[in-house]
């Protein structure tokens, strides 16, 4: 069950966090064979796979995705002869794969943008629009499952603002939120596209960082800790945050060690006066 959701999960995060091929761009690739052509060309891997998850959101392994894709144009052109009428890719599609092959069993019809929003608000927190802790989590278990399979180097940070409490009690409750949503939009600005950046909880905050070495994520951490110094003020008090970094090594290799050292660190950050970022030392 655990493994369902994690499955359905992970297509969730897939349809908020890519670029999407419209139904109506897809109908037009299955019309014309040459634009077909250049599409495949164009990414390296999965097209068929990808194609059918734009028009179902069910993910078909790929050589499976390509057997279907064939016979729902065959499909196709056989709907469109019977009715004298082009009935469009999505409605092939979802003919032959309900009511043909059973893939799909009880569908709904529903407009492209409601399920892009309803991905965006199962996958992110409300307040700052950043990936939720679920999200970070599940992320989390794939990045590492890929750094080890291709011996890449993978790195994880986790920020906790200073003296959060004393901000609250000061200014008020509703003053601590606008820090923490201008706190998510700086640290946006620090970070790269592969970068996966969560709330990991009230005022805590946590960067999956692909194809970095602990190196590269202290610069990264700075970068954000120096920003939040620069342009996160409220009144004329400063915002600072403590920020701890671990990476993937023989020793640290599974999402609990990972949580682990980054959170000794961010301890470390703390005892050794707040405002800095400390590395993991194993
Ligand atoms: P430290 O420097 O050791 O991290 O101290 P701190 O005061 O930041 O840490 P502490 O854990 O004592 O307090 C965290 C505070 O963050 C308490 C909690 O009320 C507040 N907080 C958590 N989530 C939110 C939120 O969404 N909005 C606001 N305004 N405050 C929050
Ligand atoms: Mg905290
Ligand atoms: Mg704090």
């Amino acid at each position: 069950m655990k493994k369902l959701k994690n499955k359905s999960t992970e297509n969730l995060l897939e349809i908020e966090s890519k670029e999407r091929l419209s139904s109506a761009k897809i109908n037009k690739l299955s019309n014309e064979h040459q634009l077909l052509d250049t599409y495949l060309k164009s990414s390296i891997e999965n097209n068929f796979s990808e194609l059918l998850f734009r028009l179902t959101n069910e993910k078909f392994e790929e050589t499976k995705a390509n057997v279907l894709w064939e016979s729902i144009l065959t499909h196709k052109d056989k709907l469109n002869k019977k009715l004298k009428r082009d009935v469009g890719i999505l409605v092939a599609t979802l003919d032959y794969l309900t009511n043909i092959t059973n893939e799909i069993i009880s569908p709904k019809i529903t407009k492209d943008q409601n399920i892009e929003i309803a991905a965006k608000m199962a996958t992110t927190d409300p307040m700052t629009g950043l990936y939720s802790k679920m999200i970070f989590n599940i992320s989390l278990e794939t990045e590492i499952i890929k750094s080890i399979r291709y011996k890449r180097p993978l790195s994880l940070i986790i920020l906790d603002i200073d003296n959060f409490k004393q901000v609250n009690d000061t200014y008020g409750h509703q003053a601590g939120d606008k820090v923490i949503i201008e706190l998510a939009e700086i640290g946006t600005k620090c970070l790269r596209k592969a970068d996966l950046f969560a709330r990991y909880g009230g005022e805590e905050f946590a960067v999956i960082m692909p194809e970095t070495n602990s190196e590269k994520a202290f610069i990264v951490s700075e970068r954000i800790r120096k920003n939040v110094i620069k342009f996160l003020k409220i009144k004329n008090s400063i915002i600072t945050v403590s920020i701890g970094i671990s990476s993937l090594s023989t020793v640290i290799n599974s999402s609990y060690e990972l949580i682990k050292h980054a959170d000794d660190a961010l301890y470390k950050a703390k005892k050794e006066g707040k405002n800095c970022s400390r590395i993991s030392s194993t």
